[in-house]
């Protein structure tokens, strides 16, 4: 059986490499490797694909959100209401604005922040909400969009591990992540639904003129050669990311259906272990799994782990600690309330390989093993 891996990105472009190969060499013959034809092509094709009208590239996802941030002119001491269960990206960029990050809560089910917690977290500073569609499946845009509404916050997707998902509004409309929000914002790193084989992200807007705006922005605030209205960033995607994106996209449903079956496999075999939960699926959106992430009582956890790794068998902690209690975040931020369930999905959470080339044999080697685990 070939060696089980988190993600394979090299069985991956072996499927693909004429395609990629071919694109890689017209970028290096033609020379143009910023801002070459192929940056707006992809760029037109994604925002095709969301069914979004702007989309801007970016060098990477944490870029988006702080360009994102920096669009919406948030000000210093603005407060911003993230997740504490998320990567530190989320709220890092929000430390390096001088705004503060608000950290709350998340679901015990979907992981994700729900309106009625935001709720609770909104003061006279508050400006904006920032929702992580962690792990690949949609936070209940529709009430969050409603709240913020009521309160006149922006909303920045943070889509990062969601892009592709599907999110259903109560009226049957249907439409994709990160595109339901003031901006969504997205990463190209290698490993992410969408992956280039560097570093790359992205930002989706409806709005024309806060795309103009996040377009100035990424590139040092210049409105035309030698005139910079705003203070930028200089945050670009490359030509060959670009390229690599634009031959990756066309196979993006079929990767995310490959990621589907294999958490379907997951699930009809673990559904039945008591000692673990597998991931909940919520009503109001597909889940494109970026990670398939099970949770584990009774403090076997870390031992599950181990024992998964002696027998060939990786699997990951996302995240081990909140974003409330990491030092960088003690200092600048604020926290709403006591985050009970962040605390515990932190020491429950174990995310299992799953890919786009996962094999059957693979995946009933890693069942196997999670059953002998608990015998
Ligand atoms: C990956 C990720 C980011 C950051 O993306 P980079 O491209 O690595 O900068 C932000 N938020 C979440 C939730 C992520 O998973």
């Amino acid at each position: 059986m070939e060696k089980i891996q988190m993600v394979d990105l090299k069985g991956q472009y072996i499927k693909i490499k004429s395609s990629i190969d071919d694109a890689i060499a017209d970028c290096i013959n033609s020379a143009a490797f910023i801002n070459g034809p192929q940056v707006k092509q992809f760029a037109d094709n994604l925002s095709a694909y969301l069914d979004v009208p702007y989309v801007i590239p970016c060098a990477n996802g944490t870029d988006a959100l702080q360009i994102a941030m920096m669009a919406l002119e948030l000000e210093r001491g603005d407060e911003v209401i993230v997740p504490s269960f998320t990567y530190v990206a989320t709220a890092e960029v929000i430390g390096l604005l001088g705004l503060v990050p608000v950290m709350v809560d998340v679901d015990p089910l979907s992981f994700n922040v729900t309106a009625d917690i935001i709720k609770g977290a909104i003061s006279s500073k508050t400006k904006a909400i920032v929702p992580v569609h962690l792990f690949g499946q949609c936070a209940d845009m529709s009430s969050i969009m409603d709240l913020a509404r009521e309160h006149g916050l922006y909303v920045i997707e943070d889509t990062a591990q969601a892009l592709s998902a599907d999110y259903s509004f109560p009226d049957g409309r249907i439409v994709k992540a990160g595109t339901i929000g003031d901006i969504g914002c997205t990463s190209f790193f290698p490993s992410k639904n969408l992956g280039c084989y560097g570093d790359g992200g992205a930002l989706f807007t409806r709005d024309k003129e806060l795309a103009d705006k996040i377009r100035m922005i990424a590139n040092h605030g210049q409105v035309k050669k030698y005139v910079h209205k705003y203070i930028g960033v200089n945050s670009r995607l490359d030509t060959l990311q670009a390229a690599i994106l634009d031959v990756k996209l066309s196979h993006l449903d079929s990767y995310t259906t490959a990621r589907q079956a294999g958490a379907a496999y997951y699930d009809e075999h673990l559904k039945t272990l008591k000692a673990i939960s597998i991931p909940s699926h919520v009503s109001y959106s597909t889940h494109v799994f970026h990670q398939y992430t099970i949770l584990v009582g009774d403090n076997k956890r870390d031992e599950l782990k181990k024992y998964l790794e002696s027998k060939g068998i990786p699997a990951m902690i996302y995240y081990p600690v909140p974003l409330n209690e990491q030092e960088a975040f003690m200092k600048i931020g604020r926290t709403a309330g006591g985050l009970p369930t962040t605390r515990e999905l932190c020491s429950q959470v174990l995310s299992l390989p799953i890919h786009t080339e996962m094999l059957t044999q693979q995946q009933d080697y890693i069942i196997e093993h999670i059953k002998a685990f608990f015998k």
